[in-house]
Order: C-alpha cells, then sequence, then structure tokens
C-alpha cells in the first residue's frame, strides 16, 4: 500500500476530491494525510477524515498563514483539534522566508511551540523549509525534535542539508520535483531508504486548466518508479520499505 505523508486535500470541491480518492483507489494509495494551514483549515481536515476512512488529519498553522486569522490562544485550539481520534499529525508548520512572509521571529514561535505541542501530545510532525534551512535546523536542535517522529516535507535541499537533517532522526520526503530535477535526484539517490517518506503535496490546481493534470495521491506511483531506478531496486521493495517507515512515522 501506498502511503501520501503530506496533501492539502481538504481544499479540493467535492467533485473534484471523489475523482482523486477514486484514482487513489486505483492506484493502491490507501492513506492520505491532509495536513492543516491554518486553524480553521485544520478543522476542515478533521471534518474530512470523518467522512472518508482513507484520510486522516494533522493539524497546525504553516509560517505562511500565522496572519490569516486570529491565531490568540493557538496552542488551546491545537490542543482541541489533537483530540480528536483521527487527527494523527501536527503539520503543516515551519520556516518559509519570503518577501511577503510574516515576520521571522514570530515564525520562529510558531514553529517552536508546535513543535512542543506535537512531543506533549507524542505526535509525529511534518514540517515546511522555505530559504531557511539554518533557521529551521537550529530550532529542530533547541527543540530536541528528536523526541518525536519528524519528517522535512516536499525536500529540495543539498546532501549537506539531508545529513543534518538525519542526524536529527528526520524522515526526507520525496515530491514530484525530483522526477524532474537530477541534482535532486542525485541527492536522495545517497539517503538511506529507511529514511524516507514519499508524498505529493495535493493541493487544488485551478491553474492548470486540464484536470487531469493536476497532482493528486494517485502520482505516488511515479515517484516509487523513480526511486526504484535510482536505487536499482524493485518498486514492490521500494514500496513496502516506504510503507514501513510511513506507519513507524505515524504509529499505525
Ligand atoms: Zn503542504
Amino acid at each position: 500500500m501506498l502511503i501520501d505523508i503530506h496533501t492539502h486535500v481538504q481544499q479540493f470541491n467535492k467533485e473534484d476530491l471523489d475523482l482523486l480518492i477514486h484514482n487513489s483507489k486505483i492506484a493502491n494509495v490507501e492513506i492520505i494525510i491532509a495536513a492543516g494551514t491554518t486553524i480553521s483549515d485544520s478543522e476542515k481536515s478533521i471534518l474530512l477524515s470523518k467522512k472518508y476512512e482513507e484520510i486522516y488529519a494533522a493539524v497546525g498553522i504553516h509560517p505562511q498563514n500565522i496572519l490569516d486569522e486570529n491565531t490568540n490562544n493557538y496552542l488551546e485550539k491545537l490542543t482541541k483539534l489533537i483530540e480528536h481520534p483521527k487527527t494523527i499529525m501536527i503539520s503543516e508548520i515551519g520556516i518559509d522566508i519570503q518577501k511577503e512572509s510574516p515576520e521571522l521571529s514570530l515564525q520562529k514561535d510558531f514553529f517552536y511551540n508546535q513543535i512542543l505541542i506535537a512531543e506533549e501530545y507524542n505526535l509525529p510532525i511534518a514540517f515546511h523549509v522555505r530559504n531557511g534551512e539554518k533557521e529551521a535546523l537550529e530550532i529542530i536542535k533547541s527543540a530536541n525534535i528528536k523526541n518525536i517522529k519528524s519528517v522535512a516535507h516536499y525536500f529540495l535541499g543539498n546532501y549537506d542539508y539531508a545529513k543534518r537533517l538525519l542526524n536529527e532522526n528526520v524522515y526526507i520526503s520525496v515530491a514530484k520535483p525530483f522526477l524532474r530535477d537530477e541534482e535532486l535526484s542525485e541527492v536522495i539517490k545517497k539517503l538511506p531508504l529507511d529514511q524516507i517518506v514519499i508524498e505529493t503535496d495535493s493541493y487544488p490546481q485551478y491553474f492548470k486548466k486540464n484536470r487531469q493534470r493536476w497532482t493528486e495521491p494517485k502520482d505516488l506511483l511515479l515517484i516509487i518508479e523513480k526511486l526504484s531506478k535510482l536505487k536499482n531496486t524493485d518498486p514492490e521493495y521500494i514500496t513496502e520499505q516506504i510503507e514501513k517507515n510511513s506507519k513507524n512515522i505515524l504509529d499505525l
């Protein structure tokens, strides 16, 4: 079975989601994690997890979305969402340094505090990093991330950064960019298979007119195929190993 460890399927409308679920079943994707980006988006993930057996919820506040809605008492709000039986992860959290991103000190606070809440409830995390590898590593270390299972979502870094993450027992999550990016493929090739997981980061791509071309959990098959070529190993073996890693992280 395949497990999509990071998506935003709660953001699809009903019709598109039903097609996505249908396609996922054909592709043997049996577990899909719907990661929230705000408190209300996390609530949507939980709602969806109640309706669809294969969907599980991740709750969290994305660094870019910190100012999207009132975040007073966000840790209390998250604590309530964690109580739901299908909430199995804290995500999407992290560091995102771009011109229009919220102030870095605020991002650091949110990232650190959400790691601590994951530790308190013994939940795994999946974190996002854009242009802030150094900052993210500092927080990861100071929050003792080794106390929990963790995933570097949508990994695009170099080998040195990957090694630093592996040293903190972080799993590296491989997404579709490595299908085309040779440099990234070379990095992934060197990583131990027992610290790799896979994801699609699926969200509705209205900018792509052809609905067939939207990224969906079924595309995990393409990632498995490429990993199998890179590692010169059977796709079945890769699938089994990644299933084991993902279940270990999610405690399933
Ligand atoms: Zn995401």
